[in-house]
């Protein structure tokens, strides 16, 4: 049992771990100490200064000392609001300022921007106090998913501890020194030329505007307004469960009947469901599966669902891309789904339907680009969304998001089961394709549907099922950092597999890069992740088809159009390949 200390904070005495922190302990007993810089567990570096406050240990004077990396000692006394500590937190931010752009008015983080709120908590009414040089620096657009303005970057080093450390990829980081440093890249090469994997996960931790994904709402806008296309929609399992809290609502709240009203008010002519591209993914995914382990295939074989994870692979491991399922993303499914299926079915032509699909991920502005992913001879899928996109979209359509009613998605690309809802969750593909390939393998019906091994925000997780004769081995990964080991240990021959499912963004696409923004007073302190992903298992208990192979829309493509599963015409529309991409 972890040992206590007995400390004063502000005057009144509290029983706290001993291994806490001041931040940790004033968190604990319902006291917020600002913090700037700090992200628990990954960038813990006492930079920013803003979390100052005054301690007094044993004889030795008060003096100020910084609540993120200070530890807790038994009697000590803290004082987290004296007119000391506000005049320092104060002078930081005013310092933070005199290099700062302040445009606040056109910054895509207004209104949730940490450096703005703490100006506002502070007080701090003349932002130009040390006003002096400061360096104008050109944005970088050119990658395909985000955006770097380092004119609002505060140097928090956030986005590189994420990238270095959850990702172990670091593209990013503090280059030159003193008045010149700056966040960039190796060789200070632009964005767009770098083995960046796209996931975002710089973005989410960024606490300013200096980070954001490209933002594609006036595309949207202007196909919607163009009366020569029909615009369709499609969202990611993962969205009903995130986009409420860009309206305020608690973590984890599940709006999957407002998300689909809002859609139909902006005026999409076909409000559908990536939920049954998921099924599809499951169909095709353990066909393949069955016939590699049948015919002495490429094994382990990996799920291809994260176009993150896919790009890590092609830029960094590209000895495993015979492992990747060749499945399309479930993204993609659907667009090779609206423009072959449904375009015949509607008797539109291809070329006249716009897909715009809404993505927890920015890497899948990435995956809309990439060769191979045009069954219909036009891309797939024509924009892709974020989450945090879409709540921008409805708010500038004046949409009052909270106050709509539920509503269900349409046919004929709207029917899904709890099996596609759960892919959102680190560990819900590989339990949704054990569903089904369990079935097929034992030609018996599945009782019990819940692979609870695989459940859980653990960033690698291992379980072996007996299916028949067989017993499959099965491990799942979220965050690359933990792919990496995974995939380290089969290349060293420590550990063997048949399926692997792997999503670049640790816990999955609930907490993917494209996801709402929470400060990191929430993100230090709540599990997103497990509460995100817990409202989408709810969901899935609750629907009455479970298996994606059940799914009746997915029984009926096939029987009208496409054949068999796996067969050449699902291969044609359904199925892609990768590339060997440089890693420097
Ligand atoms: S980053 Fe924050 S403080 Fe800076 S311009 Fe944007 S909203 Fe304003
Ligand atoms: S998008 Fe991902 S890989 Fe690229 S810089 Fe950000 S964290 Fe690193
Ligand atoms: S880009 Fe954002 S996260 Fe990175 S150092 Fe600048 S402000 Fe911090």
């Amino acid at each position: 049992m972890m040992e206590n200390v007995n400390i004063f904070i502000n005057g009144v005495s509290y029983s706290v771990p001993k291994n806490f922190t001041v931040l940790e302990a004033a968190r604990q007993v319902g006291i917020e100490i600002p913090t700037l810089c700090y992200l628990k567990e990954i960038n813990e570096i006492g930079a920013c200064r803003i979390c100052m406050v005054e301690v007094a240990e044993g004889p030795r004077p008060k003096r100020l000392v910084t609540a993120c990396v200070y530890p807790v000692s038994e009697g000590m006394q803290v004082f987290t609001n004296t007119p000391k500590v506000i005049a320092s937190r104060r002078t930081t931010l005013e310092l933070i300022l005199s290099t700062h752009d302040k445009k606040c008015l056109t910054c895509v983080r207004s209104g949730d921007c940490e450096l703005q709120k703490l100006c506002k908590d502070y007080g701090i009414d003349d932002a130009n106090r040390f006003a002096g040089d400061r360096t104008e620096y050109d944005v970088d657009a050119t990658a395909a998913h985000m955006v770097r303005d380092n004119n609002k970057c505060i140097l928090c080093r956030r986005c590189s501890a994420t990238c270095a450390k959850i990702q172990d990829i670091g593209v990013i980081g503090a280059n030159d020194r003193g008045f010149a440093t700056h966040i960039g890249c190796a060789f200070e090469k632009d964005l767009g030329e770098i083995a960046c994997i796209s996931c975002g996960q710089c973005i989410v931790a960024c606490p300013t505007g200096a980070l954001y994904e490209k933002d594609q709402i006036d595309e949207v806008m202007d196909y919607l307004a163009d009366p020569s296309k029909h615009v369709i929609v499609n969202t990611a399992p993962s969205i009903r469960v995130t986009l409420g809290e860009c309206f305020g609502n608690p973590v984890g709240t599940n709006v999957k009947g407002k998300m689909v009203a809002a859609l139909r008010r902006l005026g999409f002519a076909g409000v559908f469901d990536t939920d049954l591209a998921a099924d599809l993914t499951i169909v095709e995914e353990a066909n393949e599966l069955l016939q590699r382990v049948k015919n002495g295939g490429v094994l382990p074989m990996i799920t291809s669902c994260s176009p993150g994870w896919v790009k890590y692979c092609e830029h960094y491991m590209p000895e495993f891309i015979p492992n990747l399922s060749t499945c399309k993303s479930p993204q993609q499914m659907f667009g090779a789904l609206a423009k072959t299926y449904y375009a015949d079915k509607m008797g539109i032509d291809p070329a006249d339907i716009i897909v715009v699909s809404v993505m927890p991920c920015t890497a899948k502005k990435f995956e809309v680009g990439r060769d191979g992913e045009a069954a219909a001879g036009v891309p797939d899928v024509d924009v892709a969304l974020t989450t945090r996109e879409l709540a921008r979209l409805i708010d500038r359509a004046g949409i009052r998001f909270n106050e709509l009613p539920d509503e269900e998605f349409d046919a004929p690309l709207g029917e899904s089961t709890g099996a596609a809802v759960i892919f959102g969750a680190t560990g819900g593909v590989m339990e949704a394709a054990l569903r089904t390939a369990v079935e097929w393998l034992t030609g018996d019906e599945l009782k019990a549907l819940e692979f609870t091994d695989v459940r859980g925000i653990e960033g690698i997780k291992e379980a072996s099922y007996k299916v028949g004769d067989l017993e499959v081995k099965v491990a799942v990964a979220s965050s690359i950092s933990c792919a990496k080991k995974l995939l380290t240990k089969i290349k060293n021959g420590e550990a063997t597999y048949h399926f692997i499912e792997i999503m670049g963004c640790p816990g999955g696409c609930v907490n993917g890069g494209g996801q709402p923004v929470q400060p990191a007073s929430v993100r230090n302190f709540t599990d997103l992740r497990g509460i995100r992903a817990a409202a989408l298992y709810a969901e899935d208990e609750s629907l009455p088809i479970r298996k994606s192979h059940e799914n009746p829309t997915i029984k009926k493509i096939y029987e009208e159009y496409y054949g068999e599963i796996g067969g050449h015409k699902a291969h044609e529309a359904f199925h892609t390949h990768y590339v060997e991409r440089n890693r420097f």
